[in-house]
Protein backbone atom coordinates (compact mmCIF):
# COMPACT_ATOMS: atom_id res chain seq x y z
CA UNK A 1 0.00 0.00 0.00
CA UNK A 2 1.60 3.32 -0.92
CA UNK A 3 0.12 5.12 2.26
CA UNK A 4 -2.87 4.77 4.64
CA UNK A 5 -4.37 7.81 6.70
CA UNK A 6 -1.98 10.05 4.75
CA UNK A 7 1.41 8.11 6.27
CA UNK A 8 2.60 7.86 3.10
CA UNK A 9 5.26 4.80 2.23
CA UNK A 10 8.92 4.78 0.70
CA UNK A 11 8.99 3.11 -2.55
CA UNK A 12 11.86 0.52 -2.77
CA UNK A 13 12.37 -2.08 -5.56
CA UNK A 14 8.70 -1.79 -6.70
CA UNK A 15 6.86 -1.93 -3.16
CA UNK A 16 6.26 -0.06 -0.21
CA UNK A 17 7.59 0.45 3.45
CA UNK A 18 7.18 2.53 6.15
CA UNK A 19 10.23 4.28 7.03
CA UNK A 20 12.86 2.41 9.59
CA UNK A 21 13.17 5.63 11.33
CA UNK A 22 9.39 6.27 11.54
CA UNK A 23 7.70 9.40 10.33
CA UNK A 24 7.32 13.44 10.37
CA UNK A 25 4.66 16.14 9.50
CA UNK A 26 4.61 17.72 5.65
CA UNK A 27 2.44 20.82 6.57
CA UNK A 28 0.54 23.10 4.03
CA UNK A 29 2.39 26.47 4.12
CA UNK A 30 -0.89 28.58 3.64
CA UNK A 31 -3.39 26.67 6.54
CA UNK A 32 -0.51 25.40 8.48
CA UNK A 33 -2.69 21.92 8.83
CA UNK A 34 -1.01 18.59 8.29
CA UNK A 35 -1.14 17.22 4.69
CA UNK A 36 0.34 14.04 5.25
CA UNK A 37 3.08 12.23 7.21
CA UNK A 38 6.29 11.21 5.57
CA UNK A 39 8.45 8.53 6.02
CA UNK A 40 11.74 8.77 7.87
CA UNK A 41 14.02 6.71 6.21
CA UNK A 42 16.66 4.58 8.22
CA UNK A 43 20.21 3.92 7.08
CA UNK A 44 18.95 -0.07 6.10
CA UNK A 45 16.08 1.86 4.04
CA UNK A 46 18.66 4.16 1.68
CA UNK A 47 20.80 1.36 1.59
CA UNK A 48 17.99 -0.81 0.78
CA UNK A 49 16.70 1.26 -2.14
CA UNK A 50 20.62 1.82 -3.62
CA UNK A 51 20.78 -2.13 -3.69
CA UNK A 52 17.30 -2.24 -5.82
CA UNK A 53 18.48 0.23 -8.33
CA UNK A 54 21.71 -1.43 -8.68
CA UNK A 55 20.15 -4.91 -9.18
CA UNK A 56 17.80 -3.02 -11.96
CA UNK A 57 20.78 -1.22 -13.50
CA UNK A 58 21.52 -4.84 -14.88
CA UNK A 59 18.60 -5.17 -17.16
CA UNK A 60 17.52 -2.21 -17.51
CA UNK A 61 20.57 -0.32 -18.70
CA UNK A 62 20.84 -3.33 -21.70
CA UNK A 63 17.25 -2.93 -22.42
CA UNK A 64 16.55 -1.24 -25.83
CA UNK A 65 16.15 2.41 -25.84
CA UNK A 66 12.75 1.58 -27.57
CA UNK A 67 11.62 -0.12 -24.54
CA UNK A 68 13.03 2.54 -22.30
CA UNK A 69 11.13 4.83 -24.43
CA UNK A 70 7.78 2.80 -24.29
CA UNK A 71 8.38 3.21 -20.31
CA UNK A 72 8.71 6.91 -20.19
CA UNK A 73 5.59 6.96 -22.31
CA UNK A 74 3.31 5.09 -20.46
CA UNK A 75 4.86 7.22 -17.17
CA UNK A 76 3.41 10.22 -19.19
CA UNK A 77 0.00 8.65 -20.16
CA UNK A 78 -0.97 7.59 -16.24
CA UNK A 79 0.97 10.74 -14.81
CA UNK A 80 -1.84 12.56 -16.97
CA UNK A 81 -4.56 10.61 -15.94
CA UNK A 82 -3.79 10.58 -12.48
CA UNK A 83 -3.73 14.77 -12.95
CA UNK A 84 -6.67 14.99 -10.39
CA UNK A 85 -5.28 12.74 -7.59
CA UNK A 86 -1.75 14.56 -7.62
CA UNK A 87 -2.69 18.45 -8.49
CA UNK A 88 -4.59 18.99 -4.32
CA UNK A 89 -1.81 16.98 -2.97
CA UNK A 90 0.82 19.21 -4.64
CA UNK A 91 -0.95 21.88 -4.31
CA UNK A 92 -1.10 21.38 -0.45
CA UNK A 93 2.09 20.61 0.22
CA UNK A 94 3.69 23.70 -1.83
CA UNK A 95 1.27 25.98 -0.73
CA UNK A 96 1.65 26.72 -4.70
CA UNK A 97 -1.14 29.03 -6.23
CA UNK A 98 -4.15 27.02 -7.40
CA UNK A 99 -3.59 27.79 -11.31
CA UNK A 100 0.18 27.70 -10.83
CA UNK A 101 -0.30 24.56 -9.46
CA UNK A 102 -3.16 23.35 -12.15
CA UNK A 103 -1.39 24.16 -15.01
CA UNK A 104 2.76 24.05 -14.17
CA UNK A 105 3.04 20.44 -11.98
CA UNK A 106 1.31 17.57 -13.69
CA UNK A 107 1.77 18.45 -17.51
CA UNK A 108 5.18 20.00 -17.16
CA UNK A 109 6.21 17.09 -15.63
CA UNK A 110 4.35 14.76 -18.09
CA UNK A 111 5.84 16.63 -20.65
CA UNK A 112 9.17 15.94 -19.76
CA UNK A 113 8.79 11.99 -19.67
CA UNK A 114 7.51 12.01 -22.94
CA UNK A 115 10.54 14.22 -24.25
CA UNK A 116 12.67 11.82 -22.63
CA UNK A 117 11.12 9.48 -24.38
CA UNK A 118 11.85 10.74 -27.45
CA UNK A 119 15.56 11.28 -26.02
CA UNK A 120 16.35 7.91 -25.23
CA UNK A 121 15.88 7.33 -29.36
CA UNK A 122 18.46 9.70 -29.67
CA UNK A 123 21.84 8.16 -31.29
CA UNK A 124 23.89 7.56 -28.81
CA UNK A 125 26.73 6.50 -30.82
CA UNK A 126 29.18 8.85 -33.50
CA UNK A 127 31.42 7.37 -35.86
CA UNK A 128 35.13 9.51 -35.66
CA UNK A 129 37.57 9.79 -39.20
CA UNK A 130 39.29 6.84 -39.40
CA UNK A 131 43.09 6.92 -38.93
CA UNK A 132 45.86 5.53 -40.77
CA UNK A 133 48.22 4.14 -37.76
CA UNK A 134 51.89 3.07 -38.39
CA UNK A 135 53.35 -0.28 -36.95
CA UNK A 136 54.48 0.75 -33.43
CA UNK A 137 55.77 -1.69 -30.52
CA UNK A 138 52.13 -1.49 -29.12
CA UNK A 139 50.20 -3.21 -32.13
CA UNK A 140 50.33 -3.41 -36.02
CA UNK A 141 49.56 -0.46 -38.22
CA UNK A 142 46.92 0.02 -40.40
CA UNK A 143 43.56 1.61 -40.65
CA UNK A 144 42.61 1.76 -37.42
CA UNK A 145 38.47 3.02 -36.40
CA UNK A 146 36.42 4.19 -33.43
CA UNK A 147 33.19 5.26 -32.10
CA UNK A 148 32.43 7.56 -29.07
CA UNK A 149 29.32 5.90 -27.44
CA UNK A 150 27.33 7.22 -24.62
CA UNK A 151 26.74 4.77 -21.90
CA UNK A 152 24.47 5.11 -18.84
CA UNK A 153 26.73 6.05 -15.56
CA UNK A 154 24.94 3.87 -13.07
CA UNK A 155 23.05 4.39 -9.87
CA UNK A 156 21.82 8.01 -10.02
CA UNK A 157 20.90 9.86 -7.13
CA UNK A 158 18.72 12.54 -7.31
CA UNK A 159 18.51 14.88 -4.54
CA UNK A 160 16.22 17.73 -5.02
CA UNK A 161 14.85 20.87 -3.20
CA UNK A 162 11.30 22.50 -2.50
CA UNK A 163 8.77 24.50 -4.98
CA UNK A 164 8.19 22.19 -7.94
CA UNK A 165 8.59 18.96 -6.45
CA UNK A 166 7.47 16.49 -9.38
CA UNK A 167 8.66 18.86 -12.24
CA UNK A 168 12.10 18.90 -10.73
CA UNK A 169 12.44 15.54 -10.01
CA UNK A 170 10.92 14.46 -13.86
CA UNK A 171 13.75 16.77 -15.30
CA UNK A 172 16.40 14.15 -13.37
CA UNK A 173 14.48 11.17 -13.46
CA UNK A 174 13.29 10.97 -17.22
CA UNK A 175 16.37 11.66 -18.77
CA UNK A 176 18.23 9.83 -16.55
CA UNK A 177 16.14 6.69 -17.05
CA UNK A 178 16.22 7.73 -20.82
CA UNK A 179 20.00 6.81 -21.06
CA UNK A 180 19.91 3.67 -18.91
CA UNK A 181 20.25 4.56 -15.51
CA UNK A 182 19.28 3.91 -12.84
CA UNK A 183 17.27 6.06 -9.55
CA UNK A 184 16.97 6.68 -6.29
CA UNK A 185 14.92 9.74 -5.78
CA UNK A 186 15.78 11.82 -2.62
CA UNK A 187 13.03 14.60 -2.42
CA UNK A 188 13.14 17.88 -0.67
CA UNK A 189 11.82 17.52 3.41
CA UNK A 190 9.47 20.18 2.76
CA UNK A 191 6.98 18.78 -0.30
CA UNK A 192 8.09 15.20 -0.52
CA UNK A 193 4.73 13.86 -1.03
CA UNK A 194 3.95 14.13 -4.77
CA UNK A 195 7.65 12.49 -5.30
CA UNK A 196 6.42 9.55 -3.37
CA UNK A 197 2.88 9.21 -5.47
CA UNK A 198 4.99 9.35 -8.46
CA UNK A 199 5.57 5.59 -7.58
CA UNK A 200 2.51 4.93 -8.07
CA UNK A 201 2.71 5.94 -11.67
CA UNK A 202 5.39 4.04 -12.38
CA UNK A 203 3.42 0.72 -11.38
CA UNK A 204 0.46 1.44 -12.59
CA UNK A 205 2.75 2.26 -15.99
CA UNK A 206 4.67 -1.40 -15.55
CA UNK A 207 7.88 -0.24 -14.72
CA UNK A 208 10.58 -2.73 -13.90
CA UNK A 209 11.17 -2.19 -10.08
CA UNK A 210 14.00 -0.65 -8.67
CA UNK A 211 14.40 1.45 -11.93
CA UNK A 212 12.85 4.07 -9.91
CA UNK A 213 13.39 4.37 -5.72
CA UNK A 214 12.38 7.26 -3.43
CA UNK A 215 13.40 7.58 0.29
CA UNK A 216 12.66 10.78 2.03
CA UNK A 217 13.73 12.67 5.34
CA UNK A 218 13.08 15.27 7.71
CA UNK A 219 16.81 16.19 7.61
CA UNK A 220 19.99 15.75 5.90
CA UNK A 221 20.94 12.50 6.72
CA UNK A 222 19.07 10.30 3.86
CA UNK A 223 20.72 12.74 1.17
CA UNK A 224 24.28 12.30 2.44
CA UNK A 225 23.98 8.56 2.89
CA UNK A 226 23.45 8.88 -0.84
CA UNK A 227 26.36 10.95 -1.47
CA UNK A 228 28.47 8.85 0.66
CA UNK A 229 26.96 5.19 -0.97
CA UNK A 230 30.03 3.89 -2.90
CA UNK A 231 27.71 2.20 -4.87
CA UNK A 232 26.07 5.83 -5.94
CA UNK A 233 27.80 6.53 -9.02
CA UNK A 234 26.49 10.34 -9.81
CA UNK A 235 24.71 12.68 -7.72
CA UNK A 236 22.11 14.98 -9.49
CA UNK A 237 21.52 17.57 -7.31
CA UNK A 238 19.12 20.95 -7.39
CA UNK A 239 19.18 22.98 -4.46
CA UNK A 240 21.15 25.80 -2.51
CA UNK A 241 24.65 26.54 -3.48
CA UNK A 242 25.90 25.92 0.67
CA UNK A 243 24.70 22.38 0.44
CA UNK A 244 25.76 22.09 -3.46
CA UNK A 245 29.44 22.79 -1.63
CA UNK A 246 29.09 20.14 0.80
CA UNK A 247 27.80 17.39 -1.46
CA UNK A 248 30.85 18.73 -3.67
CA UNK A 249 32.88 17.62 -0.63
CA UNK A 250 31.20 14.32 0.37
CA UNK A 251 31.10 13.21 -2.84
CA UNK A 252 35.10 13.54 -3.16
CA UNK A 253 36.26 10.36 -1.41
CA UNK A 254 34.05 8.11 -4.12
CA UNK A 255 34.71 10.62 -7.02
CA UNK A 256 30.71 10.89 -7.55
CA UNK A 257 29.63 12.60 -11.03
CA UNK A 258 27.87 15.40 -10.00
CA UNK A 259 25.67 17.36 -11.87
CA UNK A 260 24.65 20.71 -9.58
CA UNK A 261 21.76 23.05 -10.21
CA UNK A 262 22.22 25.43 -7.30
CA UNK A 263 21.12 29.14 -6.10
CA UNK A 264 20.80 31.96 -8.09
CA UNK A 265 20.58 35.95 -8.06
CA UNK A 266 19.36 37.09 -11.37
CA UNK A 267 20.29 40.50 -13.02
CA UNK A 268 17.70 42.18 -15.08
CA UNK A 269 19.73 44.87 -16.98
CA UNK A 270 17.23 47.71 -18.17
CA UNK A 271 19.26 49.76 -20.91
CA UNK A 272 18.01 53.33 -21.41
CA UNK A 273 15.69 52.68 -24.16
CA UNK A 274 14.07 49.34 -22.87
CA UNK A 275 10.27 48.91 -23.57
CA UNK A 276 9.29 49.37 -19.45
CA UNK A 277 6.06 47.43 -20.99
CA UNK A 278 8.44 44.18 -21.13
CA UNK A 279 10.48 44.55 -18.27
CA UNK A 280 8.36 45.54 -15.72
CA UNK A 281 5.87 42.21 -16.01
CA UNK A 282 9.57 40.54 -16.50
CA UNK A 283 10.96 41.65 -13.05
CA UNK A 284 7.58 41.01 -11.33
CA UNK A 285 7.56 37.78 -12.05
CA UNK A 286 10.05 37.58 -8.55
CA UNK A 287 6.72 38.80 -6.86
CA UNK A 288 4.19 37.04 -9.12
CA UNK A 289 5.21 33.42 -10.07
CA UNK A 290 5.71 31.25 -6.73
CA UNK A 291 6.32 33.66 -4.26
CA UNK A 292 9.76 34.65 -6.07
CA UNK A 293 11.25 30.90 -4.88
CA UNK A 294 12.28 30.44 -8.44
CA UNK A 295 16.47 29.91 -8.89
CA UNK A 296 16.07 31.85 -11.74
CA UNK A 297 13.74 34.92 -10.78
CA UNK A 298 15.17 38.66 -11.74
CA UNK A 299 15.26 39.55 -8.54
CA UNK A 300 18.23 42.15 -9.44
CA UNK A 301 16.75 45.21 -11.44
CA UNK A 302 19.71 47.20 -12.56
CA UNK A 303 18.55 50.22 -14.38
CA UNK A 304 20.13 53.35 -16.29
CA UNK A 305 20.04 56.18 -14.34
CA UNK A 306 17.58 57.97 -16.96
CA UNK A 307 14.97 55.22 -16.53
CA UNK A 308 15.19 54.75 -12.95
CA UNK A 309 12.38 56.63 -11.54
CA UNK A 310 10.24 55.87 -13.81
CA UNK A 311 11.01 51.85 -13.29
CA UNK A 312 10.78 51.76 -9.43
CA UNK A 313 7.25 53.58 -9.57
CA UNK A 314 5.91 51.19 -12.52
CA UNK A 315 7.39 48.31 -10.13
CA UNK A 316 5.86 49.29 -6.77
CA UNK A 317 2.49 50.02 -8.92
CA UNK A 318 2.70 46.51 -10.20
CA UNK A 319 3.40 45.44 -6.85
CA UNK A 320 0.85 47.27 -5.18
CA UNK A 321 -2.07 45.49 -7.37
CA UNK A 322 -1.47 41.57 -7.14
CA UNK A 323 -3.93 39.90 -5.10
CA UNK A 324 -2.06 38.34 -2.12
CA UNK A 325 -3.57 35.63 -0.20
CA UNK A 326 -5.71 32.29 0.43
CA UNK A 327 -3.73 29.82 -3.03
CA UNK A 328 -6.70 27.77 -3.53
CA UNK A 329 -9.34 31.12 -4.41
CA UNK A 330 -8.75 31.64 -8.45
CA UNK A 331 -7.82 35.29 -8.51
CA UNK A 332 -4.74 34.70 -5.89
CA UNK A 333 -1.29 35.51 -7.55
CA UNK A 334 0.71 35.33 -4.86
CA UNK A 335 0.71 32.31 -2.33
CA UNK A 336 2.68 31.65 0.86
CA UNK A 337 7.01 31.03 0.83
CA UNK A 338 7.06 27.22 2.09
CA UNK A 339 7.65 27.28 5.48
CA UNK A 340 7.58 29.72 8.86
CA UNK A 341 11.44 29.28 8.85
CA UNK A 342 11.25 30.62 5.53
CA UNK A 343 9.16 33.77 5.89
CA UNK A 344 11.39 35.06 9.07
CA UNK A 345 14.51 34.49 7.17
CA UNK A 346 13.36 36.44 4.38
CA UNK A 347 11.70 38.81 6.30
CA UNK A 348 15.55 39.23 7.62
CA UNK A 349 16.96 39.96 4.56
CA UNK A 350 14.31 42.76 4.21
CA UNK A 351 15.00 44.59 7.66
CA UNK A 352 19.04 44.02 6.63
CA UNK A 353 18.53 45.60 3.58
CA UNK A 354 16.40 48.44 5.14
CA UNK A 355 18.88 48.71 8.51
CA UNK A 356 21.87 49.02 5.65
CA UNK A 357 20.35 52.22 4.14
CA UNK A 358 18.07 50.60 0.96
CA UNK A 359 14.52 52.53 0.36
CA UNK A 360 11.42 50.17 1.16
CA UNK A 361 9.36 51.30 -1.38
CA UNK A 362 6.57 48.78 -0.90
CA UNK A 363 5.90 45.60 0.85
CA UNK A 364 8.18 44.81 3.99
CA UNK A 365 7.65 42.11 7.18
CA UNK A 366 5.04 41.95 8.72
CA UNK A 367 5.74 45.01 11.21
CA UNK A 368 5.19 47.41 8.53
CA UNK A 369 2.97 45.46 5.79
CA UNK A 370 -0.01 47.49 6.38
CA UNK A 371 0.23 49.52 3.19
CA UNK A 372 -0.79 48.27 0.45
CA UNK A 373 -2.02 45.03 2.21
CA UNK A 374 -4.88 45.43 5.37
CA UNK A 375 -3.39 42.08 6.60
CA UNK A 376 -2.08 38.92 5.74
CA UNK A 377 -4.86 35.98 6.21
CA UNK A 378 -4.86 34.25 9.51
CA UNK A 379 -2.75 31.43 8.64
CA UNK A 380 0.00 30.96 6.36
CA UNK A 381 3.55 32.27 6.07
CA UNK A 382 3.14 34.82 3.53
CA UNK A 383 5.23 37.50 2.92
CA UNK A 384 4.29 41.05 0.81
CA UNK A 385 5.78 41.59 -2.53
CA UNK A 386 8.51 43.56 -1.39
CA UNK A 387 10.31 46.29 -3.53
CA UNK A 388 13.91 47.92 -2.35
CA UNK A 389 15.19 50.95 -3.93
CA UNK A 390 18.58 52.61 -3.27
CA UNK A 391 20.16 49.38 -3.15
CA UNK A 392 24.30 49.21 -3.83
CA UNK A 393 25.82 45.91 -4.82
CA UNK A 394 27.23 45.43 -1.78
CA UNK A 395 24.75 45.55 0.42
CA UNK A 396 23.79 41.33 2.19
CA UNK A 397 20.50 41.54 0.19
CA UNK A 398 21.74 42.47 -3.42
CA UNK A 399 24.48 39.55 -3.01
CA UNK A 400 22.96 36.65 -1.40
CA UNK A 401 19.52 34.55 -3.09
CA UNK A 402 16.72 35.21 -0.56
CA UNK A 403 14.36 33.09 -2.56
CA UNK A 404 11.41 34.70 -1.91
CA UNK A 405 9.08 38.24 -3.42
CA UNK A 406 11.79 40.47 -2.94
CA UNK A 407 13.30 42.50 -5.93
CA UNK A 408 16.05 44.88 -5.25
CA UNK A 409 16.56 48.15 -7.85
CA UNK A 410 19.83 49.66 -8.59
CA UNK A 411 21.05 52.28 -11.28
CA UNK A 412 23.85 51.90 -13.32
CA UNK A 413 25.33 54.94 -15.44
CA UNK A 414 26.59 52.52 -17.91
CA UNK A 415 27.03 49.27 -20.16
CA UNK A 416 30.59 49.08 -18.13
CA UNK A 417 29.24 49.39 -14.49
CA UNK A 418 25.53 47.59 -15.29
CA UNK A 419 27.86 44.25 -16.64
CA UNK A 420 30.15 44.82 -13.57
CA UNK A 421 27.24 44.78 -11.18
CA UNK A 422 25.32 42.11 -13.12
CA UNK A 423 28.50 40.08 -12.50
CA UNK A 424 29.33 40.93 -8.83
CA UNK A 425 27.82 37.80 -7.02
CA UNK A 426 29.11 34.36 -6.74
CA UNK A 427 26.19 33.44 -8.69
CA UNK A 428 25.40 33.16 -12.51
CA UNK A 429 22.24 31.36 -13.35
CA UNK A 430 20.10 33.68 -15.29
CA UNK A 431 20.28 37.09 -15.88
CA UNK A 432 18.04 39.63 -18.57
CA UNK A 433 18.56 42.23 -20.86
CA UNK A 434 16.05 44.73 -21.88
CA UNK A 435 16.84 47.19 -24.75
CA UNK A 436 15.32 48.15 -28.21
CA UNK A 437 17.97 47.03 -29.75
CA UNK A 438 18.56 43.26 -29.83
CA UNK A 439 21.61 43.05 -31.59
CA UNK A 440 23.03 45.28 -28.20
CA UNK A 441 21.30 43.24 -25.75
CA UNK A 442 22.48 40.42 -27.71
CA UNK A 443 26.72 41.22 -27.74
CA UNK A 444 25.74 43.02 -23.82
CA UNK A 445 24.43 39.08 -22.79
CA UNK A 446 28.39 37.54 -23.83
CA UNK A 447 29.66 39.87 -20.90
CA UNK A 448 27.54 38.05 -18.96
CA UNK A 449 28.78 35.74 -16.50
CA UNK A 450 25.57 33.77 -16.27
CA UNK A 451 24.35 30.60 -17.69
CA UNK A 452 20.84 31.87 -19.08
CA UNK A 453 20.23 35.16 -20.22
CA UNK A 454 16.77 36.21 -21.85
CA UNK A 455 16.48 39.22 -24.42
CA UNK A 456 13.52 40.79 -23.93
CA UNK A 457 11.80 38.20 -22.14
CA UNK A 458 11.85 35.81 -18.55
CA UNK A 459 10.04 33.05 -20.98
CA UNK A 460 11.92 29.84 -21.04
CA UNK A 461 13.10 27.67 -23.77
CA UNK A 462 13.30 23.64 -23.20
CA UNK A 463 15.59 22.83 -25.21
CA UNK A 464 17.96 24.90 -24.19
CA UNK A 465 21.29 23.88 -21.88
CA UNK A 466 20.22 24.92 -18.26
CA UNK A 467 22.58 25.40 -15.84
CA UNK A 468 25.02 27.67 -13.85
CA UNK A 469 28.53 29.63 -13.76
CA UNK A 470 30.23 30.32 -11.01
CA UNK A 471 28.79 28.68 -8.14
CA UNK A 472 25.44 28.59 -9.62
CA UNK A 473 25.89 24.96 -10.50
CA UNK A 474 28.18 22.28 -12.56
CA UNK A 475 27.02 20.87 -15.72
CA UNK A 476 24.15 21.18 -17.74
CA UNK A 477 20.45 20.13 -17.97
CA UNK A 478 17.77 20.78 -21.05
CA UNK A 479 16.94 19.12 -24.12
CA UNK A 480 19.17 16.85 -25.23
CA UNK A 481 21.96 18.21 -23.52
CA UNK A 482 20.46 16.95 -19.89
CA UNK A 483 19.80 13.49 -21.85
CA UNK A 484 23.84 13.61 -22.23
CA UNK A 485 24.72 14.79 -18.54
CA UNK A 486 23.42 11.03 -17.35
CA UNK A 487 26.20 9.60 -19.45
CA UNK A 488 29.46 8.54 -19.67
CA UNK A 489 31.89 8.51 -23.10
CA UNK A 490 33.17 5.36 -23.78
CA UNK A 491 35.33 4.98 -26.60
CA UNK A 492 35.13 1.29 -29.05
CA UNK A 493 38.44 1.60 -31.07
CA UNK A 494 38.98 -1.31 -34.10
CA UNK A 495 41.08 -2.29 -36.99
CA UNK A 496 39.68 -3.66 -40.06
P1 LIG B 1 18.55 22.96 0.07
O1 LIG B 1 19.91 23.06 -0.51
O2 LIG B 1 18.35 23.35 1.47
O3 LIG B 1 18.04 21.43 -0.03
C1 LIG B 1 18.01 20.76 -1.25
C2 LIG B 1 18.03 19.25 -1.00
O4 LIG B 1 19.28 18.85 -0.43
C3 LIG B 1 16.96 18.76 -0.04
O5 LIG B 1 16.42 17.56 -0.55
C4 LIG B 1 17.75 18.52 1.23
O6 LIG B 1 17.16 17.58 2.10
C5 LIG B 1 19.04 17.99 0.67
N1 LIG B 1 20.21 18.06 1.55
C6 LIG B 1 20.43 18.93 2.58
N2 LIG B 1 21.66 18.69 3.13
C7 LIG B 1 22.21 17.66 2.43
C8 LIG B 1 23.45 16.98 2.51
N3 LIG B 1 24.40 17.30 3.42
N4 LIG B 1 23.70 15.97 1.64
C9 LIG B 1 22.78 15.64 0.70
N5 LIG B 1 21.58 16.25 0.58
C10 LIG B 1 21.30 17.27 1.43
O7 LIG B 1 17.60 23.76 -0.92
P2 LIG B 1 16.05 24.13 -0.75
O8 LIG B 1 15.92 25.09 0.37
O9 LIG B 1 15.20 22.91 -0.77
O10 LIG B 1 15.76 24.87 -2.15
C11 LIG B 1 16.07 26.18 -2.40
C12 LIG B 1 17.37 26.28 -3.17
O11 LIG B 1 17.30 25.49 -4.36
C13 LIG B 1 17.64 27.69 -3.64
O12 LIG B 1 19.00 27.97 -3.41
C14 LIG B 1 17.34 27.64 -5.12
O13 LIG B 1 18.02 28.58 -5.90
C15 LIG B 1 17.76 26.26 -5.47
N6 LIG B 1 17.11 25.83 -6.71
C16 LIG B 1 17.87 25.75 -7.83
C17 LIG B 1 17.29 25.37 -9.03
C18 LIG B 1 18.13 25.28 -10.28
O14 LIG B 1 17.70 24.63 -11.22
N7 LIG B 1 19.30 25.89 -10.34
C19 LIG B 1 15.92 25.07 -9.08
C20 LIG B 1 15.17 25.17 -7.91
C21 LIG B 1 15.79 25.53 -6.73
Amino acid sequence: MPSTENEFRLFVDGSWRAGGDGSYAVVNPATEELVGRAPEASPADVAAAVDAARAAFETWSRTKPSERAAVLFRVADVLLRRNDDFVPLLQAETGATIRVASSMQVPVAAERFRRYAHGALEPAVSALAPNAVPASPLAAGGLTSAVAARRPVGVVGCITSYNFPIVNLAGKLAPALAMGNTVVAKPAPQDPLGCLKLGEVFEEAGAPPGIFNVVTGSGAATGAALVASPEVDMISFTGSTAVGRRIAADGGPTLKRLLMELGGKGAAVVLEDADLAKAIPAIGSTWAFHSGQICTAPTRALVHRSRYDELVSGLARFAAALPVGDPLLPGTVVGPVISAAHRDRVEAYIAGAVAEGARLVTGGTRKEHATPFPDFPPTGYYVAPTLLADVTPTMTVAREEVFGPVVVVIPFQDDEEAVAIANSTDFGLYDYVFTADTARGYELAARLRSGSVGLNTAQRHPETPFGGFKQSGTGRDGGSYGLHAYSEMQAVVWQS
